[in-house]
């Protein structure tokens, strides 16, 4: 009896799924086969994102200690651990100078999920089998009740008893067309100046000239990759002097305006002085709280839906003020605890400054604003190198990040009300990135050098206006808060993280899926008021729901494409924490696996009756004359890939994968 699953995605998340499947098939109580299909076009293991091709300079903003591929004690499941070396203790056997606190190369760490990929291939149980395919999975049909069909773009198909999309990103198409749309501009004008996707980043850089003036939108994480591209990745040299950098110019960069929705860039990550197994505990914003919340909204509301601004966001600035004063208080030698007190009695807290960052006064001219941006730069750099717990600051903001699982708590599988939700996807969010997971003090203090520089420019302040002059032919930028004289772009490089939208994605896959009504946006609904976050429904053991309201039983989906259902759901697992992307990995596991085991108990079962019963055929004999076997056009289909075996893209199980 062979059991067939397909994991849609080797990238972390297919890897943490792939991991757990094998552990579960460790205490099967029936004895069974299972082969496991991984479907990646990319690279196996490092996926898209950490593929090992990209430039060593592209970082991570999550420090080597805090990434792992593997579960540990701490992860609660009920499957035996497979455990193995964290990201940092793989990367000791290595001598890439990484210390506990250092923010890998992403091609670094995809070269740990390759390994680790590579090290479950030789792990595998004798039952189990697994095949990879070097390839997309565009398409999947049921051509039997309980059978998926997979379609590959290489013309493969594999057949297939249960299905995870473990896919990564479904954004929203950003093309010439949505940009043109979204900023006024003629459509060939976007086509022909504007990058709406910057990822790979080696495309998009040959496009970004040398000494020619280009815009970025967004000042986030790919901002910071663009142009450390332009910069450090042609030739130009960061030099410290005292306690700051020095950029020294190759020649071969363009000179960069990029700017943001409010004008300045993401803040730098606190310098880590917590200890790495260790995640802060709330006090304020707790679960018991978040129930007791709920009950009481239940008997006055008639609804258990909370409204972030009003229940949940209260409690949070509470703990980032209590981080604040604590850190105040340390900051100034005085041991102990601030006492519990309420966020409005904390005057030295002040939640309005780290959300209206830009004072009025930085918004009169041009020379005001990029003073006002070099500060705040000067500033941000000197709380992060001060650390997450003795800056108060950098401790407040660094609650956000260690309360993520309460927030999840709070938000997901519809805790919110419908326009609550909508309220915090674009708003708290977009923050949250912003105050909570921006990245390594490096990335700022190289930013600083090179506005001083003068190869970054952020002259325009937040939210400028493009405007194309079809006169002249110049596409051009103007500042929106001030008045001062706009500037020509030769090219615009979008690098906004793209929001999730499964409806207008263009990933072949899910669109066939929601077209086959498989798979059905999520939908945030009272009465009628209806928000759509984005991504899919799925059950809270991500069971993907059908157009019928249905949960399958044998198609899961995790990561990115649930977001709405859950939140921020794509981020790396870190160890000694109970991450929740190994709990999520584990439960889709042990699922399957017991989804399995009930199909074999079927099984088992029906052949028993099959052997008490009489058998049809030995009575059939006695009417019916004897028919020559016939070969059925599926025969030689049933168990895996039906193409010749000449265009196979079987990898067997104990070959390295590249
Ligand atoms: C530029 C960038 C930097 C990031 N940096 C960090 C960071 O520092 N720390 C952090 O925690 N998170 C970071 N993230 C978030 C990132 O999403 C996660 O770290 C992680 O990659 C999520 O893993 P995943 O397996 O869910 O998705 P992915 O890594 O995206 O893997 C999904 C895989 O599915 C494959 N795939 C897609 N479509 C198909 C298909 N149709 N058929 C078969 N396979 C398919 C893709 O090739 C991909 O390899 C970053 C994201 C980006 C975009």
């Amino acid at each position: 009896m062979e059991h067939r699953l397909c994991i849609v995605g080797g990238g972390p998340r297919g890897t943490y799924v792939l991991l757990h499947m094998l552990a579960a098939w460790e205490t099967r109580p029936l004895p069974a086969r299972l082969r496991i299909h991984m479907v990646e076009p990319v690279q196996f293991g490092a996926g898209a994102i950490y593929r090992t091709s990209q430039p060593g300079y592209l970082r991570l903003n999550t420090i080597a200690s805090q990434v792992t591929a593997y579960p540990d004690d701490s992860v609660v499941s009920s499957l035996p651990l497979l455990n193995g070396p964290t990201f940092y203790e793989w990367s000791r056997t290595s001598d890439n100078g990484l210390t506990v606190e250092s923010y890998p190369s992403r091609p670094d760490t995809g070269r740990y999920f390759a390994a680790v990929f590579r090290e479950l291939l030789q792990r595998i149980p004798p039952t189990v089998t697994i095949e990879c395919h070097g390839t997309a999975a565009t398409r999947m049909e049921h051509r039997r009740r309980d059978e998926w069909t997979v379609h590959l773009s290489s013309g493969h198909e594999i057949r297939c008893d249960a299905v995870v999309l473990a896919k990564g990103c479904v954004a929203s198409a950003t093309n010439p067309a949505s940009l043109a749309d979204e900023f006024g501009l003629p459509q060939s004008v976007a086509e022909e100046r504007m990058i709406g996707r910057p990822f790979p980043i080696e495309g998009t850089l040959r496009r970004l000239e040398p000494r020619k003036t280009i815009g970025i939108i967004g000042l986030g994480l790919t901002a910071l990759d663009l142009i450390r591209g332009c910069t450090f990745g042609r030739g130009g040299k960061f030099l410290r002097e005292k306690r700051r950098l020095r950029y020294l110019p190759s020649g071969d960069e363009p000179h960069i305006v990029a700017w943001s929705r409010c004008g300045l860039p993401l803040m730098a990550r606190g310098t880590n002085q917590k200890p790495f197994d260790e995640k802060v505990q709330g006090r304020f914003l707790t679960d018991d709280v978040l129930d007791r919340l709920r009950s009481e909204k239940l008997r006055t509301c008639g609804t258990a839906k909370l409204d972030f601004g009003h229940d949940v966001l209260p409690l949070l600035v509470q703990e980032m003020a209590h981080a604040y004063e604590t850190a105040a208080i340390l900051q100034d030698g005085q041991a102990g605890q601030a006492a519990d007190r309420s966020a409005e009695n904390l005057p030295a807290f002040r939640w309005a400054q780290l959300t209206c960052p830009v004072p009025s006064s930085a918004l009169c001219t041009e020379n005001k604003f990029k003073s006002f941006f070099l500060d705040y730069l000067r500033w941000d750099i000197a709380e992060a190198r001060r650390g997450n717990m003795t800056s108060p600051v950098k401790a407040a903001c660094d609650m956000i990040r260690d309360l993520r699982d309460r927030i999840r708590y709070a938000v997901e599988f519809g805790g919110l009300t419908p326009d609550s939700q909508r309220t915090f996807v674009s708003g708290f969010t977009a923050l949250h990135n912003r105050l909570a997971v921006g990245p390594p003090v490096e990335a700022v203090e190289e930013l600083l050098a090179l506005v001083e520089a003068g190869v970054v420019d952020p002259y325009c302040g937040p939210q400028p206006r493009l405007q194309w002059d079809s006169q002249s032919g110049q596409l051009n930028l103007c500042p929106f808060a001030f008045s001062a004289a706009s500037r020509e772009l030769s090219v615009v490089v979008n690098a906004r993280t793209p929001p999730t939208d499964v409806t207008t994605t263009p990933c072949p896959l899910v669109r066939n899926l929601l077209d086959g009504g498989h798979i059905v946006p999520y939908e945030n609904g009272v009465g009628e008021t209806v928000f759509r976050p984005g991504g899919i429904a799925v059950t809270k053991s991500y069971q993907v729901i059908n157009r019928h309201g249905r949960a399958h039983n044998n198609l899961f989906a995790v990561g990115a494409i649930t977001e709405g259902c859950t939140w921020y759901s794509q981020v790396l697992a870190r160890p000694y924490v109970n991450s929740r992307s190994m709990r999520d990995a584990a439960c889709i596991a042990q699922s399957i696996s017991d989804y399995f085991v009930t199909r074999d108990k079927v099984r088992v079962q029906s052949a028993e009756a099959a052997l008490r019963k009489p058998n049809p055929t030995e009575l059939n004999r006695k009417a019916a004359p004897t028919r020559l076997p016939c070969s059925s056009p599926n025969q030689g289909r049933l168990e895996g890939i039906s193409p010749p075996a000449s265009t196979k893209t079987t990898v067997p199980s104990k070959t390295p994968v590249p």
